[in-house]
């Protein structure tokens, strides 16, 4: 079964929020569970103005531990977790622990929030750390907060890949930022492709009087069980229907603050959906004396990416669609004239070494985004 997958986004700033663009958040939605990366401060405010529920949240994935991708998991979690909200989980969830994934001091720093501010959670969580090859593991030993599980370290070496269940995977990686930093690859099982109905159905007309003899009224029907079961049909002449081969799920890729995303490379296969920080750029809002070369050396100073950095990247991982995020408080976030016409000139950037009639957008507060296959 083909399910439905969007990603909705609920922040696009880097360092410092403005009016029309809050700090960095992004929910993936999966078959309804939402797939929470990055909760920037205030996070759960853009869940209220938007159509998505905080308490569908079953995992949430921390690119980094940059204060403007994490200062509102804690309250976030408060929120989502308190019983006397009709919104949060039902009974059932609430017996499943809140999964968090994220880098090295996240554990330690969510336990030291939750507790120095006597924070209670109307469910369990636990944080799963991926670490660096040279980054140590927390002691295990000391106390955990009262609603907190024990969770699992994974050794990035040179990545960790963690099941997310119903054989979806987590691939993360490293990748070149001014603090430990990850990029994660989320990868959806094959699924069933196409019934190739104009081979089968003349296969069907010829046996329709025997299997309707059978029982069968709709001949039509077997074209449903053939792609619900993926088993082969024997007809009643001995012609055999086969199911669709399987395709690839769709694979997303979402990076943390970032220069260089390298090390994720080997591990993309031509993505349906890259998302990638664009945090410095050149427009005709700068002075004309700037130039592209002192933009991108500024950015690659601070572990950030400039739109053509994450074009070019997106062309090396063949990606299909490119959605940059992570822009400057000096690019309004609106649909005014002025926001329109700055975020055309930071698209066109990207585009040049992405590729002219390449799928690429700008991403904006409260967006969303349908990952289709393709
Ligand atoms: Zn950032
Ligand atoms: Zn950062």
């Amino acid at each position: 079964m083909v399910v439905a997958m969007d990603i909705t986004f609920l922040g696009t700033s880097s360092a410092q929020p403005s009016s029309t663009r809050n700090h960095q958040a992004m929910a993936l939605r999966v078959n309804g569970d939402i797939w929470l990366f990055d909760c920037g401060e205030a996070t759960q405010h853009q869940f209220q103005k938007s159509a998505l529920k905080m308490g569908r949240i079953t995992k949430i994935f921390i690119t980094h531990m940059h204060g403007d991708h994490c200062f509102g998991l804690a309250p976030l979690l408060c929120s989502m977790t308190d019983n006397l909200n009709p919104d949060n989980a039902s009974p059932s969830d609430a017996e499943s622990p809140i999964e968090i994934y994220g880098p090295a001091r996240l554990r330690h720093w969510l336990r030291t929030t939750l507790s120095s501010t006597y924070s209670h959670l109307g469910r369990c969580y636990r944080v799963h750390e991926l670490l660096g090859v040279d980054e140590v593991e927390e002691d295990a030993s000391l106390e955990r907060h009262p609603q907190e599980l024990p969770g699992i370290n994974h050794r990035l070496d040179p990545v960790a890949t963690v099941s997310l269940g119903n054989k979806y995977t987590l691939t993360a990686a490293s990748i070149q930022h001014s603090i430990p930093s990850l990029g994660f690859i989320i990868q959806e099982p094959p699924v069933p492709g196409n019934l190739d109905t104009r081979t089968i159905m003349p296969h069907l007309d010829r046996n329709a009087a025997a299997l309707h003899a059978q029982g069968i009224k709709q001949p039509k029907s077997l074209l449903g069980r053939l792609q619900r079961t993926g088993q082969p049909i024997e007809l009643p002449d001995g012609t055999w229907l086969h199911p669709p081969a399987h395709k690839p799920g769709r694979q997303v890729v979402i990076l943390g603050d970032t220069c260089d995303p390298s090390s994720l490379v080997p591990y993309c296969t031509s993505p349906h959906l890259l998302v990638h920080e664009a945090t410095n750029a050149l427009t005709s809002l700068d002075e004309p004396d700037l130039t592209v070369e002192k933009v991108e050396e500024r950015a690659r100073q601070h572990g950030h990416s400039t739109p053509q950095m994450a074009g070019a990247f997106a062309h090396r991982i063949a990606a299909k669609t490119l959605i940059l995020t992570h822009f400057s408080a000096r690019y309004k976030g609106d649909r005014s004239d002025e926001a329109t016409k700055v975020m055309e000139e930071i698209r066109q950037l990207a585009l040049q070494p992405f590729g002219k009639d390449k799928d690429l957008y700008c991403a904006r507060d409260l967006w969303t985004f349908d990952i289709k296959h393709r």
